[in-house]
């Protein structure tokens, strides 16, 4: 009986220990307290100093105050994409991942960097989960409607879709496609339920037709987190995830940052 327990007991402990270290690999969150510096946190939480660097784009030399909040970026090597929109500069590129301009050069084969054209791919080394966008379903994604201007399949009016449609039967969960703060979540017109999420650079993303909602306004979310269920809200012709990807609130192309075997 005694024995009994003790392994239950040590079996829990095991699997405690085992969330733990699950965790480390998402984007968490760190109240700065005191004696708290920027190299005890990188101890801490087994994260390169320059990953919290870069996610919170601070330098390597700023003094943390009490209270503040700093990302912890998960330890993903994982590469992010940024497609160069007129008036940018490699610099300015740089700038706002916190990456040095020869970093982007030599992952990118550019040699001059005066010359960017609009549309070119740039591939932002480590990017990491703060940066890129994964699958939102973690299934093998089937496009059931593109982006961009088509006939609308309720209206027929021709117009423009602003993101793209995935089949989903309802109650299919939906992941967080990138970290970020959840700014909407609730019904917003044909969309029916959405969820909407902020993330780093000015981009956010949009969950629309759900069935549940299972996140916060306001509330961090990991990437991979479940953010809802998908459903048949609002105007649609059949459960699916309507998915969008938005710069500074113009739509983007989501298969330029999502990979659809
Ligand atoms: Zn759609």
């Amino acid at each position: 009986m005694k024995r009994n327990l003790i392994h239950i007991f040590t079996t829990v402990l095991f699997i405690v220990a085992f969330a733990g270290t699950q965790s480390k690999a998402g984007v968490q969150q760190h109240l700065v307290q005191k004696g708290d510096t920027l190299w005890g946190l990188s101890r801490k939480y087994k994260v390169p100093l320059k990953s919290i660097a870069q996610a919170n784009r601070i330098k390597l030399t700023k003094r943390l105050q009490i209270g503040e909040k700093l990302l912890i970026p998960g330890t993903s090597t994982q590469d992010a994409w940024y497609f160069v929109k007129a008036g940018d500069t490699l610099w300015n590129i740089a700038r706002h991942y916190n990456v040095k301009v020869r970093d982007l050069q030599t992952a990118n084969g550019i040699s001059s960097p005066r010359h960017l054209q609009i549309g070119t791919r740039i591939r932002i080394p480590n990017g990491g989960e703060l940066f890129t966008f994964a699958n939102p379903l973690r299934v093998p994604l089937v496009v059931t409607s593109k982006y961009g201007y088509r006939p609308h399949p309720v209206t027929g009016r021709y117009q423009m879709h602003e993101g793209i449609d995935f089949r989903a039967a309802t109650g299919t969960r939906v992941y967080a496609s990138r970290a970020g703060k959840v700014i909407f979540a609730g019904r917003k017109g044909g969309y029916g339920k959405v969820v909407g999420i902020e993330h780093e650079d000015d981009f956010t993303t949009w969950y629309g037709h759900l069935s549940r909602i299972r996140v916060k306004n306001g509330q961090w979310v990991s990437q991979g987190k479940v953010i809802g269920l998908s459903g048949n809200t609002g105007i649609s012709t059949g459960p699916h995830l309507h998915f969008e990807i938005r710069y500074k609130g113009r739509s983007e192309k989501p298969t330029q940052y999502l990979t659809i075997q």
